[in-house]
């Protein structure tokens, strides 16, 4: 058991306030590291100390290696928490928090590293008794083979990059005349994108759901899940709103993947918060990926278990064990998170800039996890999301009530936000009888024209 005292925040953000929060509410101090153009974050001016780690541009900050772990040897911090995105899936960055001697919040760096290539990650997972999307059982680069293979599998079939990531870098193929072309293209772009050419190839799953299960490990075999997440309403492979439990699975689909799911992480021994993704259709699941981390929708979990999961994630990396048995984890009522993005909800251009005002929600189970404050300027060199609101409620019905009714009590002047867009969403009938897959928002924008 080692206790952390200290923890180095390597995110910003949201998140970064988050983390900052479970810390404080567990007697750890924090440590900010932020680059020049979050010097006025509130998560910086909450922490104990604040240390500047370079420019606005995050390979020079965020994912400044050498400037993270000099800013945790000088504060003294004997952990770090790497949140999600940035660094949190570099398994080298894992290794050389591990070699300083500094706890890593996280899960144990080869299991980030076989989960961060998705053709590894799929062979593990179908090694573990996940069932798998049809396709080609690793790199694909023969035409000849991939052909026999596709057809195999059936078109349409999808090419993806096996360091693909944010929903870049898939092509999908509708018939074996496009294949070598679309191959050749995704190859290419992967290797510009993510330094790695390496495609495989997989089933086309017509009009699937995205669920995915939350999964925590004690590093020492033994495993829980806290149920799924229904992450369906997506625009070009990116959340948009999220909720938990899933509209379609019942008590007894739960239990049977969430104890897959469970098993598999006991078995490899996994460490930590992780998020298993599948697509689901014909009450079929199929596993597309693992994500050896924190995710941004997690508080829809945290809303139904009553579990802090930042905190769960601390206390494992301390040498902790899990805080629950699985038959002690209960899931009550439901909920709702959208993610509002400083972005025209129309043309979804980006809209940083002055925050003029700013009124967030409040009233029974309503949450939000935002950095902004009035004279707050969103700073334009990351990510568009600028808050998170969740919302719970003991039935769907009610949680999507509450929601209308936070909605329209959320301010936040000076710059277009995608509060109208959640607005309209959850009027839509459809939405309202939790009838949607992945393909849903994209054609529900385009009657929006
Ligand atoms: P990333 O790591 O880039 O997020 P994923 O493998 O998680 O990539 O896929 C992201 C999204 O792409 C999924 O949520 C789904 O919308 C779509 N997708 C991925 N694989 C398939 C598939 N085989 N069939 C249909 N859609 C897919």
């Amino acid at each position: 058991m080692a206790e952390i005292k200290k923890l180095l925040i390597a995110n910003r953000g949201e998140i970064a306030l988050r983390i900052h929060r479970a810390c404080h509410e567990m007697g750890i101090q924090t440590v900010a590291v932020h680059s020049t153009a979050d010097s006025d974050a509130m998560h910086v001016r909450l922490a104990d100390q604040a240390i500047c780690i370079g420019p606005p541009s995050a390979t020079e900050s965020y994912l400044n290696i050498p400037n993270i772990i000099s800013a945790a040897e000088i504060s003294g911090a004997d952990a770090i928490h790497p949140g999600y995105g940035f660094l949190s899936e570099n398994a080298k960055f894992a290794e050389i928090v591990e070699a300083h001697d500094i706890i890593f919040v996280g899960p144990k760096p080869e299991h980030i590293r076989t989960m961060g290539d998705k053709i590894e990650a799929k062979r593990s997972a179908g090694a573990l008794g996940l069932p798998l999307v049809p396709g080609s059982a690793g790199p694909i680069s023969d035409i000849t083979e991939a052909k026999a293979i596709a057809a195999e599998a059936g078109y349409p079939v999808i090419i993806k990059a096996a360091s693909g990531g944010g929903g870049r870098g898939m092509k999908v193929c509708t018939s074996e005349a496009d294949l070598e072309t679309l191959m050749q293209q995704a190859g290419s772009e992967a290797k510009a994108a993510f330094g790695d050419a390496t495609v495989y190839l997989e089933k086309y799953l017509g009009n699937p759901r995205h669920i995915e299960f939350q999964v925590f490990g004690d590093g020492q075999g033994n495993a829980i899940h806290l149920g799924e997440r229904d992450c369906s309403l997506q625009r070009r492979h990116q959340k948009v709103l999220e909720e938990a439990p899933s509209p379609v699975l019942g008590a007894e689909d739960r239990a049977r993947m969430g104890g897959i799911c469970a098993k598999a992480m006991a078995d490899m021994g996994y460490r930590g918060a992780g998020t298993i993704e599948f697509l689901w259709e014909n009450g079929e699941f199929f596993f597309i990926e693992m994500n050896t981390r924190l995710q941004v929708e997690h508080p829809v979990t945290e809303a139904i278990t009553g579990l802090d999961l930042v905190r769960e994630q601390i206390r494992i990396a301390e040498g902790h064990p899990l805080t629950l048995r699985q038959e002690d984890v209960q899931f009550r009522g439901h909920a709702i998170e959208c993610r509002i993005n400083a972005e025209d909800p129309r043309t979804f251009a980006p809209s940083p800039g002055l925050v003029k005002q700013f009124h967030a929600p409040g009233g029974m189970n309503v949450r939000v996890d935002s950095g902004l404050y009035a004279g707050y300027r969103v700073p334009p060199y990351y990510d568009s999301m600028i808050a998170k609101l969740i919302v719970y409620g003991t039935t769907r019905e009610g949680a999507i009530r509450r929601l209308r009714r936070a909605l329209e009590e959320f301010v936040i002047d000076g710059m277009k936000t995608t509060i109208p867009l959640h607005q309209a969403l959850i009027e839509d009938p459809d939405f309202l009888a939790g009838n949607y897959t992945i393909k849903w928002l994209e054609e529900w924008l385009a009657r929006q024209e």
